[in-house]
């Protein structure tokens, strides 16, 4: 299994001089196409989804797909949640399986943007996931997704830089230097003094939105800048749609097979030629070597009752499942009965958590410690708790 920790991904490329493609995905051939690229180049990749995006598709529903395709790679794989509205945003995506957040509030003051970011960090950090945060603004000029980003480009400054990154304790930072959402209109200008001048002061990776239309040379530029994630879609997007053009001018009266033909090869060029520019190609070995795999840890308890009906056991579980499978960080919430009635300890909780982290910040989750307190605990005196960390068979891949 390669899925990896973002935050030892993206320091190695920061470190090491190159950038990993956060390629944002909507649809399965998205998936397929930037995955192949990825294993054919032995890059790090990160599988990203904008939550602006969502109206394409099903998040709970791709997200198994996603996740499926980052444990069974061999090469190293994140999954982030790109442009998060707000925290509901956040804790949502975590649970569904992403380990790396971005909170968007860039449009917002200063102020009410550290203030929103800080509580996505706080909540974000204590199940063990990265965040992204944005200061200084990238609009969007034109192509798809562009109007996504209303508005003029305010450039990220220094001292604002330094000082968000404090009080928030964000982990990467997107800036703002010249780049837009969509197409570039004409030849772009980058700003790479106040780059280098905003690497400089924080000494963290530093994260280019609307990578789309640069040239090479521009790319080498950023990210000697200290760029260690960029962000590419409209490309992707554009690639796609010609092939749909030209699948139907070849076949006029095409099934929908033979106009979707053909897209997974053209997404997969695209991403292959990005991560030869970026300098990712071939890094898979040493950083699966360096990264902390994204392991789950499976919470146990196992119990009896005393003093409650079986219905009464039935109702507990019912809110149990409700009420803990919304704590930041818990995957699923799933109970039990023993098959033998005559088992050691009759029921049992199993809650999945998305990291180890969460161990520690489930218990005092005040959602956690109302309900046991008040509801599970008086009623099950007999139990026994437990924290798995799981291996299964795509872990067991020695990789030192
Ligand atoms: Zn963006």
């Amino acid at each position: 299994m390669a899925l990896v920790n973002m935050r030892d991904m993206l320091y190695h490329a920061h470190r090491n001089g190159y950038a990993v493609g956060a390629f944002d995905l909507v649809s399965l051939e998205f998936l397929e196409g930037i995955m192949a690229a990825a294993e054919r180049c032995s890059s790090p990749v990160i599988l990203s989804l904008a939550e602006s995006h969502f109206g394409y598709f099903d998040f709970e529903l791709i997200m198994p797909a996603v996740e499926a395709a980052a444990r069974r790679s061999p090469v190293p794989v994140a999954i982030h949640l790109d442009h998060g509205a707000d925290l509901a945003s956040a804790i949502r995506a975590i649970n569904l399986g992403c380990n790396g957040v971005m909170v968007d509030a860039s449009h917002e003051t200063l102020p009410e943007n550290i203030r929103r970011t800080r509580k996505v960090v706080d909540m974000a950090h204590a199940c063990g996931v990265p965040v992204e945060g944005e200061l200084g603004y990238v609009p969007g000029v034109e192509g798809e997704d562009a109007e996504r980003h209303p508005g003029e480009i305010v450039y990220t400054t220094v001292e604002d830089a330094r000082g968000y990154v404090e009080q928030t304790g964000v982990d990467f930072l997107a800036v703002s230097i010249g780049t837009v959402h969509g197409r570039m209109k004409g030849e772009p200008r980058l700003d790479q003094q106040r780059l280098e001048q905003i690497n400089e002061a924080l000494k963290i990776p530093l994260v280019i939105h609307g990578g789309t239309g640069l040239s090479d040379d521009q790319f080498k530029r950023l990210i000697a800048g200290g760029v260690a994630k960029i962000n590419y879609y409209t490309a992707l997007a554009d690639a796609a749609a010609t092939q749909v053009r030209n699948n139907a001018r070849a076949k006029p009266g095409g099934s929908c097979t033979d106009l979707t033909e053909g897209i997974r090869n053209v997404i997969s060029a695209e991403v292959e030629r990005c991560m030869r520019v970026w300098g990712s190609v071939g890094r898979a070995p040493e950083l699966l070597a360096r990264c902390t795999p994204w392991t789950p840890v499976e919470h146990l308890i196992i119990y009896n009752t005393q003093g409650i009906t079986e219905h009464d056991v039935d109702a507990m579980m019912a809110e149990g499942r409700r009420v803990l499978s919304a704590i930041p960080g818990v995957r699923k919430v799933a109970t039990g009965k023993a098959v033998e009635e005559a088992a050691q300890f009759r029921y049992c909780w199993l809650v999945s958590f998305v990291h180890p982290a969460v161990i520690d910040s489930y218990r005092e989750h005040p959602a956690h410690v109302a309900f046991a307190d008040s509801v599970f605990r008086p009623v099950a005196g007999e139990r026994i708790s437990i924290d798995y960390q799981v291996t299964d068979k795509e872990h067991d891949i020695d990789r030192h």
